[in-house]
């Protein structure tokens, strides 16, 4: 069972929206499916429809609930939440910004996401995790948990930069923490193949990460950026727009990998 998480500390480079069509589309697909929203600003959650205001319980208070009951915790079943046929979802709202503080005081602190979803991973076919744009100890919580990492890259000049303090990172988890930990696909986005810029920012990427990199780039499309407003993934209410079209592509290309591993 894959546990992916969808990684780069660089803002605004595609990791929601990745996460939220691959999860989506692979939930259409018949996978069992839970997204983990681990963002503070919430944006899987809005995403996916989800109103804030009335999740029963969001990430924050599962990582509270860790902390405290740490031989017994049972906030995650209650933060769970389903969304569509073989869709769950964790949401998070502003309030995690508030879980670091008391992650930092915790004994293995880097340890408490992978703890508290023990009692209910097996109860799905697929595990994602929406990352913040940082390399805090949010998404070292991620990394901690998490058997693949997902890095979602956009398509212009600035693609490569950070990258080498994130695989440093990488590695870092691996060695300490968690030794399954691989970068598992590179995913290039907002692709636009009427810059030339774009060409040779893909170049560098798969000279760079070979075949790691997806066969499947995403264009650039409106409909990926206008889904969340109606509360949705792409693939589910523009699933004939080109870039829900390529998620789904990306969706099969993936499936296909992890049958073979
Ligand atoms: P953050 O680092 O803030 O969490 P992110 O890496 O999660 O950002 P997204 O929120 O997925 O990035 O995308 C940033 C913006 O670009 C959003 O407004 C999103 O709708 C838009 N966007 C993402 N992918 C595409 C695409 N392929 N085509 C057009 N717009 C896109
Ligand atoms: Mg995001």
């Amino acid at each position: 069972m894959p546990i992916w998480g969808v990684v780069n500390q660089k803002g605004g480079v595609g990791k929601t929206t990745t996460a939220v069509n691959l999860a989506a589309g692979l939930a259409k697909a018949g996978f069992r499916t839970l997204l983990v929203d681990c963002d503070p600003q919430g944006n899987a959650t809005t995403g996916l429809g989800l109103d804030k205001g009335k999740a029963e319980s969001t990430l924050y208070e599962v990582f509270v609930d860790a902390v405290e009951n740490a031989e017994n915790p049972t906030v995650i079943r209650s933060a769970i939440t389903e969304i569509a046929d073989n869709l769950w979802l964790v949401p998070a709202t502003l309030d995690l910004a508030g879980a670091e503080p008391i992650l930092l005081n915790a004994v293995g602190k880097e340890l408490i996401l992978r703890d508290a979803l023990e009692p209910v991973r097996n109860d799905y076919d697929w595990i994602l995790f929406d990352a913040p744009p940082s390399l805090g100890l949010l998404t070292i919580n991620i990394l901690s948990a998490a058997d693949g990492v997902l890095v979602p890259m956009q398509c212009e000049f600035y693609a490569l930069e950070g990258l080498s303090q994130l695989l440093k990172t990488i590695d870092i988890v691996k060695r300490r923490i968690n030794p399954r930990l691989h970068v598992a696909k590179v995913l290039l986005t907002m692709f636009d193949s009427r810059n030339r810029l774009t060409f040779q920012v893909t170049q560098e990427v798969r000279d760079y990460f070979g075949d790691k990199v997806a066969k499947t780039a995403i264009p650039r499309n409106v409909r990926l950026s206008e889904a969340p407003s109606f509360g949705a993934a792409a693939v589910t209410c523009f699933p004939t727009s080109r870039g829900a079209e390529a998620y789904l592509e990306f969706v099969k290309e993936v499936v296909a990998e992890c049958a073979v591993h």
